[in-house]
């Protein structure tokens, strides 16, 4: 099974794509185009020193280092019974080349996952957002902060991290990106019948729960 997960920056699809990854166990792979990007500019690598400007500027990093993650991960997670796609594609032309793959290796699309909430509500979610440097676990400034401040309620610690790109600046660039470019791709699957919107407004756990019983109705179907 092969998910797709849209939605604009701070709409919850990457905590949700992970929460269902961790539900799902060993053959399920998490591709996160972000994570991956994030990761290569830690090591300093050739990718990483393209990727870090288009990332800070709340820009889309070219479709050519995008195409070669995709393909990399593509061809190591060959095992993979199920492969959860968050924040790929992005763009018409990333959704083209994803099928265009996919046919090679003949593999399909089954849902695809819209994260919908007001864009009002998107500015302290992703602004207040900050994790543990050292155990990873996410927390928000406005909506769910450390219980003691400046403490990790899981390990203890007292450091975190902030994304570069989320504050006010890069939000509303990456919220215009998200519009002109990602915001056509709920149409592009709308008519492909394999969209399922998902009101990401409300709490974490009933979004969960919904996926989950998307995802059961479509194996129900596939088996009748
Ligand atoms: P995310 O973690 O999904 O919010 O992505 C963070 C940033 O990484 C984005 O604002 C883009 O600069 C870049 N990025 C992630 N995925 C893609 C993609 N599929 N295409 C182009 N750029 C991407």
């Amino acid at each position: 099974m092969n998910l797709v997960f849209l939605g604009p920056p701070g709409s919850g699809k990457g905590t949700q794509a992970s929460m269902l990854a961790k539900s799902f166990g060993n053959g399920v792979r998490h591709i996160s185009t972000g994570e991956m990007l994030r990761t290569e500019i830690d090591k300093n690598s050739e990718i990483g020193l393209i990727a870090d400007g288009y990332i800070k500027s709340g820009k889309l990093v070219p479709d050519n280092v995008i195409f070669s993650i995709i393909e990399k991960s593509l061809n190591s997670y060959i095992e993979a019974d199920i492969l959860i796609f968050d924040g790929f594609p992005r763009s018409v032309a990333q959704a083209l080349r994803l099928e265009e793959i996919f046919l090679q290796k003949e593999l399909k699309i089954d849902i695809v996952f819209n994260f919908s909430i007001d864009k009002n509500a998107l500015i302290k979610r992703v602004c207040g957002r900050f994790s543990c440097e050292n155990c990873g676990l996410s927390y928000n400034t406005y909506s769910n902060p450390t219980k003691i401040e400046g403490v990790c309620d899981c390990c203890g610690l007292g450091s975190f991290v902030t994304r570069p790109d989320d504050n006010e600046v890069t939000f509303g660039d990456r919220l215009s990106v998200y519009e002109d470019l990602t915001f056509p791709l709920i149409d592009f699957y709308q008519k492909k019948g394999l969209l399922f919107s998902i009101e990401a407004s409300i709490d974490p756990k009933a979004i969960f729960k919904e996926m989950q019983r998307v995802i059961s109705d479509y194996k129900y179907k596939k088996r009748g």
